[in-house]
């Protein structure tokens, strides 16, 4: 198995007003975890410090102007079909050993060179023996997260239309998987307690909170009593948590959306009316999207941006076409502009694309076409999917000095 530290960062991660009162440490990743791993109905009473990995200290970031800067890197639907097992297991080392940090280790280099990066897992895990299940009831192997993890990825949203489909043993089972892999997660919980603590990342000294909701759970129902077993749209309820997360502390506030129509560049009028509500409190920073499949557009509102869909991050459709072949991270890149006040100061689109062969492969496009040892049969469908990406991503207006294209 792949299992590269991951060399970077700063990043704390705390789901508890309590935890932030912690000093940064000198060096290395660590979190501050109070709920991890904790069974249903825990407290966040045990929020000691915890190192999950070795890495070199960065320190704060600053701009050229000495003003704390933080990167965040974002990545669309991690949606693990069953051919995507297939070449972990091709991909393993040993038989009978599943390897998915290959299929990701094009956008490694962006993923890791971010103070914070964020995935969405749509599907529930299994247990890492199985059985294992594709559409339309997800049951994911749990080993896609030493490939998050060796990617680089911090954390995930779990939020999706796909939450419920193991019932709440399979949300129980995923967040215990996450917790063991060392990626943070939020969107979906055991328990009350654990639903009602923000999810807070530590970066350097920079405090930012991670929260998640979808728009359905393709037609299940929370378990009367149990509405914090997964996140469901309600502007209301989103604005309260925001504002909660603000309260503990939270310098920057990223809210991530399972929205929108599958197939569809253009947000639908759900997503607009959502966007436009949510986006203008000042309790939230920035909208990431997902679940189209299909790249959708950064939008400003303001001096804010709503990602409206970044597509598939992972995926194999059993039809695969350029739309679930596709796909964009968004890299922002926060500044404090005055003290106290973070504001994304450049907004980056990474363009991605799925090889299918001769290996299920996930390709940093702009990186990929800046390499001299890509092969020139391939140029010109990395450039035409390239173009393609960044097309939906500029659709409602925003140009190419504001949604710079980048890679690596
Ligand atoms: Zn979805």
């Amino acid at each position: 198995m792949f299992a590269a530290p991951v060399p970077r960062r700063r990043v704390l991660v705390g789901a508890a007003a309590g935890a932030l009162l912690l000093a940064v440490a000198a060096v290395g990743i660590r979190t501050m975890d109070a709920d991890s791993p904790s069974p249903a109905g825990a407290t966040a009473s045990h929020a000691s410090p915890q190192t999950v990995a070795p890495g070199s200290s960065t320190g704060p970031t600053r701009d050229p102007a000495n003003r704390r800067t933080v990167r965040l890197v974002a990545a669309g639907d991690v949606l693990i079909h069953p051919a995507v097992t297939e070449q972990a297991r091709r991909d393993a080392a040993r038989a009978g050993g599943m390897d998915f940090a290959p299929m990701f280790a094009g956008v490694a280099p962006a993923v890791r060179g971010a103070d914070l990066a964020l995935c969405h897992l749509e599907t529930p895990l299994a247990d890492p023996a199985g059985p294992f299940a594709g559409y339309p009831s997800f049951n994911a192997p749990p080993q896609v997260l030493d490939g998050l993890r060796a990617t680089g990825f911090d954390g995930c949203s779990t939020a999706s239309n796909h939450t419920l489909d193991q019932g709440a043993d399979g949300v129980a089972r995923t967040i215990r998987a996450l917790d063991a892999a060392g990626l943070r997660h939020t969107g979906s919980a055991r328990s009350a307690a654990e639903a009602a603590r923000p999810r807070i990342y530590q970066v350097g000294d920079v405090r930012v909170a991670h929260l998640a909701y979808s728009l359905n759970f393709n037609g299940l129902s929370r378990p009367p009593g149990q509405p914090w077993l997964a996140n469901l749209i309600d502007p209301p309820a989103i604005l309260a948590a925001a504002h909660k997360a603000r309260a503990a502390g939270a310098d920057i506030v990223v809210l991530s959306l399972h929205w929108g129509t599958e197939y569809q560049h253009l947000p639908d009028a759900d997503q607009r009316a959502w966007a436009q509500q949510l986006i203008s409190s000042p309790d939230v920073d920035l909208i990431l999207g997902h679940h189209a499949h299909a790249v959708q557009p950064f939008q400003r509102f303001g001096d804010k941006w709503v990602v409206f869909g970044m597509g598939n991050e992972l995926a194999r459709h059993e039809e695969p076409i350029n739309d679930n072949r596709e796909g964009v991270m968004a890299r922002a890149t926060f500044t404090e502009t005055a003290p106290g006040r973070w504001t994304v100061t450049r907004m980056e689109a990474l363009p991605t694309w799925t090889d299918l062969a001769p290996a299920l492969r996930l390709v940093d496009l702009t990186a990929a076409l800046a390499d001299p040892g890509t092969p020139p049969g391939l140029r010109g469908d990395y450039r035409a999917a390239c173009r393609r990406v960044l097309g939906y991503v500029r659709a409602l207006g925003a140009g190419a000095d504001q949604v710079v294209a980048s890679g690596g």
